[in-house]
């Protein structure tokens, strides 16, 4: 160890140089181009504070290297910068000194920057950041460039390949006559580097030069600080270049076809953020917008409309080719019209498993839910947020991947579906263990499934089909008839409309499977709130199906076994569609708590082809699972029910009335009903799957929740051996 290295003959090794030292010897080995210089190291500042003494002759030995290299004494055409090395990264905490031009002054600024390490603020952002006190900082002594010095000279930034596309080729801007604050400073325009190629050709080579060395050297896109002294180019810095989804996408498969990625390696580097990115709208610049409110982030994209109350009324609207946003203190089957024509939705209750939530989110729309600061206001036209009064017809702009609601039309960059894309997901899919499938309930969906590549439906909603007119008031005539007659004719009518939602789901499939859940919505959901009854009896029907808790209430198998008719009802339209078209289908029974329910439903399935299984929704499923395994072909977590029963939260009310404290708090490190909790939830799957796979161990294990689509649950889940997870489509890439 000593205590000084030159530029050229340093080791790339952090802990003895720093980040900033480790790298320009990095870079002094990879061209030609950086000022020289030399590096005061850690071995140096341990030294000086124990005897305050700075190795000087070293340094004398040291500097005249320097001078050799730059052709220049100091003083006489050469000034030098001292600048701090920290192996940490500590921006702007410690000093910098700038311009010095003679030796007494070096030395006076390599110790004020040794002793910057001990200054108030880089105390404080050590304790703030946890960094050891006494790990010290290396300091940097470099020859300064100058790209104001003449008209040959100028400085610039440059990205080896488009940051926003991915293009390759250099993509930045220099300016001639400047030092780097006036490119930062925005108060000259630069000028595009393509330019340059003419301006200066050979440093424009060069340049390229450099630019395919890095990338060759990091294996990645870089974003380099050059200056042009005199007509020579000096590279001052470089480091892994922002990049927008698109552009992640594009050069992570470009850099496979030219060697410098594995496939594995391009898949790591594409993030799941890239992908929300590519997958979905985004605003342009919302820092300069008026911020209305926030809430949860429900279902990503942006959008931008008039706002609307109504559903029926954002459905016509948006026939006349009008942009709606609908917002609702939250919403209920009976509003599915309305934000299929919006935009996007913004509710002020609910919450990232609420129906708005839910189904914006299988539709693609951006959903902004839980908003609970805006009172919105149906009946009189308007929401308040703050002291900022929407009304109808007010234009306003969500972004469902910031839950953010902005004031105004806010300019929208468009997905974009690049075919990059499709190589990547087809390199994932060669590599991967865990099948992914989606959740769609009808015919229309399945464009999505194939658009992205998912391998089937992994949960079909029936009642998501009740929410159509016609369905929507046969259930109603079943839900009111008070004789079995009435009841039976009601159920001929739901069969046969079931008979086509199915045959259309399983043409639209063309062979890929499904799974099919029965329904799950308590009844009293398909009948619209009392004070809209529009019946006496209906009003008096909508009392009797009152329940106090619906959600832990008469629903799913429960309403399967107290009025079996429903679920045979749907065995047989399943059948009968199937018996026209060829399909791979599974039948799956919601809410279950016990193989008893199951037998008596499976007894009904004819065609032995048709898969039967579960969901493990319920602590006591989870509890039983070696029994319920011997009954069924495959179990699916309902993640969403499961997290509520874990933790006795309800998932339609915790997040409006109290996850937020817990998170704010540091109760809870996520909220659980968006990222699986690992060690209450999720150790309870990974003992189901044991259990049931004690007596079957070729078990086909999925999951259909919410949690399906989030990526470090979904890494959870393959940890625990599911054999697939199942999500929304649009979340399907990521
Ligand atoms: C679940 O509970 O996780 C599930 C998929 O079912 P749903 O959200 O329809 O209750
Ligand atoms: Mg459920």
């Amino acid at each position: 160890m000593a205590n000084i290295y030159t530029l050229k003959d340093g080791i790339e090794d952090k802990s003895l140089l720093g980040n900033k030292g480790a790298n320009l010897v990095t870079l002094t080995r990879l061209g030609h181009q950086v000022p020289p210089g030399f590096v005061l190291s850690l071995e140096a500042y341990r030294s000086f504070r124990q005897s305050r003494q700075l190795p000087g002759g070293e340094i004398d030995r040291a500097l005249t290297i320097l001078e050799e290299s730059a052709g220049k004494k100091l003083g006489k055409g050469l000034s030098v910068s001292v600048r701090s090395s920290a192996p940490v990264s500590m921006p702007g905490m410690m000093d910098t000194v700038l311009n010095i031009d003679d030796k007494e002054a070096m030395l006076t600024a390599a110790r004020q920057i040794f002793e910057s390490w001990d200054n108030p603020r880089a105390i404080e952002y050590r304790s703030l950041h946890n960094i050891p006190p006494d790990l010290g900082t290396a300091a940097v002594v470099q020859a300064m460039v100058f790209g104001n010095l003449d008209q040959n000279s100028g400085t610039g930034v440059v990205f080896t390949r488009n940051p926003s596309t991915g293009e390759p080729g250099l993509f930045g801007e220099y300016l001639m006559q400047a030092q780097g604050e006036d490119l930062v400073s925005g108060e000259k325009t630069p000028t595009p580097i393509a330019t340059l190629r003419q301006q200066m050709p050979g440093v424009y080579a060069e340049l390229e030069e450099v630019a395919h060395n890095f990338e060759k050297h990091f294996h990645d896109m870089q974003d380099i600080e050059f200056t042009v002294e005199a007509g020579k180019l000096y590279i001052l810095q470089t480091r892994s270049g922002k990049r927008s989804g698109p552009a992640a996408v594009k050069l992570a498969v470009d850099m496979v076809g030219e060697g410098l990625l594995s496939r594995e390696e391009a898949i790591l580097r594409v993030t799941p953020e890239d992908m929300k990115a590519l997958l979905h709208k985004r605003l342009q610049s919302p820092e300069k917008a008026q911020e209305l409110t926030r809430g949860l982030n429900a279902s990503p994209g942006a959008a931008s409309g008039i706002v609307v109350f109504d559903p029926a009324e954002a459905a016509e609207t948006a026939n006349n080719n009008v942009s709606v946003i609908l917002v609702r203190p939250e919403t209920s089957p009976d509003d599915i019209q309305g934000i299929a024509a919006a935009e996007g939705v913004v509710t002020s209750h609910g919450g990232m498993t609420s129906h708005a939530a839910i189904v914006a989110r299988a539709m693609g729309k951006p959903c902004v839910c839980g908003a609970e600061e805006l009172e919105v206001d149906v009946a009189a036209g308007q929401f308040k947020a703050g002291d900022k009064v929407v009304s109808k017809g007010d234009e306003i702009t969500i972004d469902g991947t910031t839950g953010k609601v902005y004031l105004g039309i806010l300019p929208v960059i468009e997905a974009d579906f690049i075919p990059e894309l499709g190589d990547l997901l087809a390199w994932a899919d060669s590599i991967k263990r865990l099948g992914v499938k989606a959740n769609v309930d009808t015919a229309d969906g399945i464009i999505h499934i194939k658009r992205f590549g998912a391998e089937g439906v992994g949960l079909c909603r029936t009642e998501r089909q009740f929410n159509a007119p016609e369905p929507l008031s046969v259930i109603r005539e079943f839900i009111l008839a008070d004789t079995p007659q009435g009841k039976a004719k009601a159920i001929d009518k739901l069969r046969e409309l079931q008979r086509r939602d199915f045959l259309a789901l399983f043409k639209a499939l063309d062979g890929l499977p499904i799974i099919i859940r029965l329904l799950d919505l308590p009844l009293h959901e398909f009948l619209p709130p009392k004070s809209m009854a529009d019946s006496a009896k209906m009003k008096e029907r909508i009392t009797e199906l009152e329940e106090v808790n619906p959600m832990l209430g008469h629903r799913g198998v429960r309403l399967g076994t107290t009025s079996p008719e429903i679920y045979q009802m749907q065995i047989e339209a399943i059948e009968s569609a199937k018996a026209e078209v060829e399909a791979d289908v599974s039948i799956m029974i919601p809410q279950v708590i016990t193989a008893a329910e199951l037998l008596p439903i499976k007894k009904l399935i004819k065609d032995k082809t048709i898969k039967f299984g579960t969901m493990m929704e319920t602590v006591r499923a989870c509890l039983e699972a070696e029994k319920l395994a011997e009954v069924v072909d495959f179990i699916s977590f309902g993640t969403n029910d499961l997290t509520q029963a874990v933790y006795s939260f309800s998932r339609e009310d915790a997040e409006k009335k109290f996850l937020n404290a817990y998170l704010e708090k540091g109760i809870l490190e996520h909220n659980p009903f968006e990222v699986i909790d690992k060690e209450g939830v999720g150790s309870l799957m990974s003992t189901t799957i044991f259990r049931a796979r004690t007596g079957w161990p070729m078990l086909d294990v999925g999951i259909c929740g919410e949690h399906g689509g989030e990526p470090q649950s979904v890494k959870f889940f393959h940890g625990i051996g599911a054999n697939y997870v199942s999500c929304s489509p649009f979340r399907v890439p990521a």
